[in-house]
Order: C-alpha cells, then structure tokens, then sequence
C-alpha cells in the first residue's frame, strides 16, 4: 500500500472510460510535415496558423537576443526582470493592436490567470460564455466573483442574465472568447459591445484564435469588428499564430499600471525569456509589414473547407480557419484519427466528450500558411478513404 494507489485507478478509469490521452511527441520542428515515432506525417492539427513557429527571420531574431540579452530575464518584472526588450514588445502590442498599452505575460493562460482577479473580486458578478476556455474559467474562479454562464453565441440570454444578475455586484465583467476553438465561429462582439454600456459592466474578449486569423494583417477579434478605441480590454496569446509563446493583455494606460501592481503572475513568477520576446516582436514586425500570410491561410481554409463541403461530411458553423469535421459517435471519431494516422500518414486530434456534448464528436482540423494544395488535396482523399473504410458516409 502506498499513499498514491489512487493515482492507479485513476489513470484505469481514463482508461476505462476512452479518455486516456496519448502524447505524441514530434521529432522534428513545427509545421506542415512533422516526423512520429520516425515516421513522415502531414500534420493537420496545430495552432501555427502562419508558420512563425519556425520563420527563418524570426529564429534569427531570437538568436541575436540571445547574444545581446542571454537566455532568461533572472527575476521576476517588479525585481529586475524587465528588460528594454519587454517595454519594446509591449509598445508594439499595443499599436498593433490600436490599444494605449498592453502588459506582456509568460503564456495567454496566465494573462488569463493574472487580470481577471485584479478587475473583479468576491463582491462582483461575470456573466460567461459557456464555451469559455479552461484558462477563463480559471482566473474566474481565482477572482472569487459570483459567475453566470450565458448560452453560447446568445446575446438575447446574456442580456436576460444581465437583467436579473448585474445588481447582484458592485462591478460587472461580461468575458468571452473572440473565435471558439472547437467550433470556429466568432463571438458577436459587436452586440455585446452595445449591451456593455447599458448595464455599465467591462467587457474583456479573448483573442487567442483571433491574432494572425482576423481583421487587417491579423490584428485580430477587434479590428474583424472595427470596434478599435472601443472594446477596453483584449487578451491574447503568443503562442498560437505569433508561434513562440508568451500571452497579453492590452487596454487603457491605467489599466496596465494597476495590472502591474496587482496580476500575481507578472509580480511572482518570472518574466518572459528574452529570445521569446524578440521573436514575437519579429513576428508582429512581419504581420504589419505584409499580409501574405494571412491571405494564404484563408486561401488554404476555404480550399479545404469546400473540399469538405463538397464531398459530402458535416462541418460545424465555422467562420475561421479552424475546420471541425464532425462525425457524431465518439468510438468512431477516434476511429477515425486513427485510421487517418495510420493508413494515410494525416495527423488530425479528435476531439469527444467532454471537450464537446455528447454526440457531436469530431476531427478538428487545422490548416495553415505553410500547408500546399497538395497537403490539403491529401487531407481530403484521407478522410474520403477513411469514411468509405469506416462506412461513416
Ligand atoms: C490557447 C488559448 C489560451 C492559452 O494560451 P497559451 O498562450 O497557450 O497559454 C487562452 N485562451 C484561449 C481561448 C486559447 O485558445
């Protein structure tokens, strides 16, 4: 008997149930052709929409700043970890993103994390997407303010919940996610931008899946909507389209000030490495001085996205990149990937119960910049071979 016996039946019960997670761990950089287990795959399931994870320009910028700077800032940003580096990034964020300023953090699940506790406390009410990302419904827990979820995409039943929540706090913070990663659809920023001022509450929008995707050269939820100078506070990620890692949270000057003195993870934990910095400041550079990138995503995910269409399979109401093939039954979801993985060398997660309803099982798949038609062309023909093999269509 030890202490930990649990941690077995835990992991049997994962196992059990068809939850248990597999890592597959790639041996080569990032990108649309990856090496598993020593074998060639077109790899059709990650977030680096334009390639920057492995930009040549980039990577060269991220080297120089670790000649100038070295490789880790050594202390957290209040101590003596903030580096002209850091002030630079977050200049850049901040005009990129027509905000007055921004605070840079370690990853968007601490920006996350850090800012929503500072902007509401246990005497205030958030009124929350049901889709929201696991790192919203953290920081919403650690603020300890009473939470009302609204239905998905349904700006008349948040403004229900507003109607007969919003005296229930001094202060209010409506939240959503900008893009929804599992279905691709976009949050109506634009109504729930009207609804804020008329229930005097903040609104703080999630961009993780907007950046490098949305509005001019990739600048996001924000710009798509034209609402610049409007909606008050913008988080996001540098870890998905900007391809390094890092997070943000950009909003009024005094905002920032008081982020500074209060977020937990700018002011206990340390600050971001130098080389991430540098790179992600590359790559903005790179998105504002052209936008082929992006045109190319866009151009790849409607390719691929009538291909679908086309050949006969279900696809959610995406308005994204983010292309989920929905099959329905769970066991033959995962089925499928497998399949895709096996018989075709295409990389695509599945994603089942719980991450989505019961029901509703599906393989996302993720298209880039650096995919080629034929990358996509292959995609196709695998799942066409797959459904007939599987007999789902
Ligand atoms: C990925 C993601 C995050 C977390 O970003 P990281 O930088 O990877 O920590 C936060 N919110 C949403 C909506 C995301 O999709």
């Amino acid at each position: 008997m030890t202490s930990l016996e649990w941690v077995d039946q835990e992991l049997e019960n994962l196992k059990n149930e068809g939850r248990y997670v597999p890592i597959r761990i790639l041996e080569t950089s990032q990108g649309a052709h990856v090496k598993i287990e020593g074998k060639e795959v077109l790899n059709m399931c990650s977030n680096n929409y334009l390639g920057l994870a492995n930009n040549p320009e980039v990577k060269k910028a991220v080297v120089e700043a670790i000649d100038e700077y070295g490789i880790g800032a050594g202390a957290v940003r209040s101590i003596a970890g903030t580096m002209e580096i850091h002030m630079k990034l977050e200049e850049k964020v901040a005009s990129f993103k027509h905000m007055e300023s921004a605070l840079v953090y370690q990853g968007g699940l601490l920006a996350n994390l850090g800012t929503i506790p500072v902007l509401v406390s246990k005497e205030d009410v958030i009124f929350s997407e049901e889709l929201n990302h696991a790192s919203i419904i953290d920081g919403m827990r650690l603020s300890s303010a009473k939470r009302y979820v609204y239905d998905h995409m349904s700006v008349e039943n948040l403004e229900k919940n507003l109607k007969e929540h919003r005296k229930e706090g001094k202060r209010s913070l409506i939240v959503t996610d900008g893009v929804f990663s599992m279905d691709g659809d976009i949050a109506p920023v634009k109504e729930i931008q009207e609804l804020k001022d008329k229930y005097d509450t903040m609104f703080y929008v999630d961009d993780a899946h907007g950046e490098g995707v949305l509005g001019k050269n990739g600048r996001g939820i924000v710009d798509h909507f034209g609402l610049q100078g409007k909606v008050e506070i913008e988080m996001g990620t540098f870890s998905k389209a900007l391809g390094s890692m890092g997070g943000f949270v950009a909003g009024s000057q005094k905002l920032i000030d008081l982020l500074k003195q209060r977020a937990r993870p700018f002011l206990f934990s340390s600050a971001l490495n130098p080389g991430d910095t540098a790179g992600v400041l590359k790559s903005i550079e790179i998105m504002e001085r052209d936008d082929s990138l992006v045109k190319k995503l866009w151009e790849n995910a409607n390719f691929l996205q009538k291909g679908f269409r086309d050949a006969g399979f279900r696809l959610t109401s995406t308005k994204t990149p983010i292309t989920p093939v929905v099959i329905g039954d769970e066991k033959k979801t995962l089925e499928l990937s497998n399949y895709l993985y096996k018989n075709e060398g295409v990389f695509a997660s599945p994603i089942v119960f719980p991450t989505v309803a019961k029901g509703v099982a599906r393989i996302r798949v993720m298209p880039s910049a650096v995919h080629s038609k034929d990358d996509l062309k292959r995609t196709l023909e695998a799942f066409e071979n797959g459904a007939k093999a599987l007999k789902i269509m």
